[in-house]
């Protein structure tokens, strides 16, 4: 997206998360970092269960408690280390500095007050002057900007009484409101169809050139990744296997999982969507991880050493590291 400035206003360093279950600790996020920069699109890409919704709950602090917790590592955002700050520190940067769209809208809006006085309360809280006009005219002005067609009659209804893709433009809504300078879109429009997809990222760019935030933008698709992320970051059972600036990665990707995942994002040829290559194998499970590279078991240049050490990321080019031993 932006190519504005490129001042860091996020960094994770070495962050390690880890869940108590009743098999005992594991760890989703293993000794992942990165940055985010100001105007700009960071995409965190994999399979379900690779880690990226973990590395977004880490940054939100909301991993359900009391299982989940950050272990180890630094969130550094603006002079505030996220992993260690009090809850209601915390709660002051989920309002202002650091929003969040989640995969399922149904859950997140509450169901029993009306959409504007949802989005009202955004305002409300982050803009103490505005008086209830003032709120009003900016909720239905938000809801225009997300494209929802008759803001007014909107703001007098209930989310069961709007559609889907409507209900994620609301989200998108309440996330803005705040004029975050982080966005964190988890998978936000793999549950709408295609055309509103497309909408909704046409509308987050925008909104990003418009106000400068930044964006980590969360899936499982490279296709998205490629229209609109800046960098990429290739998560694989909970560790990075590959970081780029975006064209690099795809003009000459490294990590054999990301090369994988690369000649396995669907194609439309003719008029038939095919699906070129299915990555073989399965992801470890947590609870059973491999030593040594965590995608020995699916990888086909796998070799003596790959099972007893696991990988560092490498400096491969210029802003591109990947972790793995043929570098
Ligand atoms: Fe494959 Fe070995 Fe590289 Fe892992 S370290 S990706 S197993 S070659």
């Amino acid at each position: 997206m932006g190519k504005m400035n490129q001042e860091v206003i996020l960094k994770v360093k070495n962050l390690v998360t880890a869940f108590d279950t009743e098999e005992g600790r594991i760890r989703a996020v293993e000794n992942v970092s990165f940055e985010v920069k100001k105007g700009q699109t960071m995409g965190i890409v994999g399979e379900s269960g690779c880690g990226k919704s973990v590395t977004a709950l880490s940054i939100m602090r909301l991993l359900p408690k009391p299982t989940g917790m950050i272990e180890s590592g630094q969130i550094l955002f603006h002079d505030n280390d996220i992993a260690t700050l009090p809850a209601e520190k915390m709660h002051e940067i989920r309002g202002y500095g650091i929003s969040m769209i989640f995969q399922e809208p149904m859950t997140a809006l509450n169901p029993v007050h009306k959409i504007g006085r949802q989005l009202g309360e955004v305002f409300q809280l982050h803009f103490p002057k505005m008086n209830d006009k003032e709120i009003r005219e900016k909720s239905v002005e938000m809801l225009q900007k997300v494209g929802i067609p008759e803001p007014v009659q909107r703001m007098d209804e209930y989310q069961h009484q709007i559609s889907g893709g409507m209900r994620q433009r609301v989200m998108i809504a309440m996330a803005l409101a705040g004029e975050p300078d982080i966005l964190i879109a988890d998978e936000p429009t793999t549950a709408l169809d295609v055309t509103i997809q497309a909408q909704i990222l046409k509308l987050m760019e925008a909104l990003q050139r418009e106000t400068g935030m930044a964006i980590i933008f969360i899936t499982h698709a490279l296709g998205v990744i490629a229209e609109i992320c800046d960098d990429v970051l290739v998560m694989y059972a909970g560790t990075v296997a590959e970081k780029a600036p975006v064209v690099e990665l795809f003009k000459d990707p490294k990590h054999p999982y990301t090369r994988d995942l690369l000649s396995s994002i669907p194609r439309l040829e003719g008029k038939r969507k095919t699906r070129l290559n299915v990555i073989r194998g399965m992801v470890p499970s947590l609870y059973e991880l491999p030593a040594g590279c965590r995608y020995q078991n699916r990888c086909p240049y796998a070799m003596q050493g790959c099972e007893i050490e696991s990988p560092p990321l490498k400096s491969v080019g210029e802003k591109h590291f990947a972790g793995c031993f043929l570098m």
